[in-house]
């Protein structure tokens, strides 16, 4: 069951326009799949895509942002020194304006942009529930993440009753341990690769 539904979560988070990381999320309920969500802006609003766009051409990366005026200013907050653009219809090639500090710059602006604008792949699942009329109680439903839930999620949640996540990756800006501190007081139990999650990966 496991591995079907991580093959499953795989699929499903191509679907995901974000260009920082593609996460699904699914819940199940007695062996029976209930839904999945993935990350993503709310429907009818500009996908993540339309704002920024990684390009891999052989071994080198180049980033592309559409310059408007919220990620200017806030590359003016960390201390980019962009210049500001006539244009804001178009995306502009990241190298061209700050040279090598192109990746930093992209991964700051995203940074800030996903955290106002996209919804995390658990939430979406939650809301997907929530639109088909699911009134199981989510303490006994187990939820399955091919990344591991950030704080907020970790949160909401346990909030909604949550007990059980399983997850295939331990995300990139988390620190393990305190993952696992945190679930712990969140009275959340863990699954890493099948087996408890003790706070390594
Ligand atoms: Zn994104």
């Amino acid at each position: 069951m496991e591995k079907l539904i991580f093959e499953t979560l795989a699929t499903w988070s191509t679907q995901s326009k974000c260009q920082g990381s593609h996460v699904a999320a699914a819940a199940v309920h007695n062996n029976r799949l209930l839904g999945i969500g993935y990350n993503g802006t709310p429907r009818k609003t500009r996908n993540c895509d339309e704002v920024f766009k990684k390009v891999v051409n052989g071994d080198k990366t180049e980033y592309y942002i559409l310059f408007d005026s919220e990620l200017d200013k806030w590359a003016a907050e960390g201390n980019f020194n962009l210049k500001i653009m006539p244009d804001y219809s178009a995306m502009r090639n990241c190298t061209d304006y700050v040279g090598d500090k192109a990746k930093d710059l992209f991964n700051y602006l995203h940074g800030k942009w996903s955290t106002k604008y996209e919804v995390h792949a658990e939430m979406n699942l939650i809301f997907n529930l929530l639109k088909q009329g699911c009134n199981i109680p989510m303490d006994q439903v187990v939820i399955y993440t091919n990344i591991s839930p950030c704080d907020q999620c970790l949160k909401n949640l346990a909030g909604l009753g949550v007990k059980e996540i399983h997850f295939k990756e331990v995300y990139w800006r988390s620190n393990p341990a305190e993952l696992y501190q945190a679930a712990k007081r969140l009275n959340i139990n863990l699954f890493y690769k099948g087996e408890p999650f003790l706070g390594s990966a």
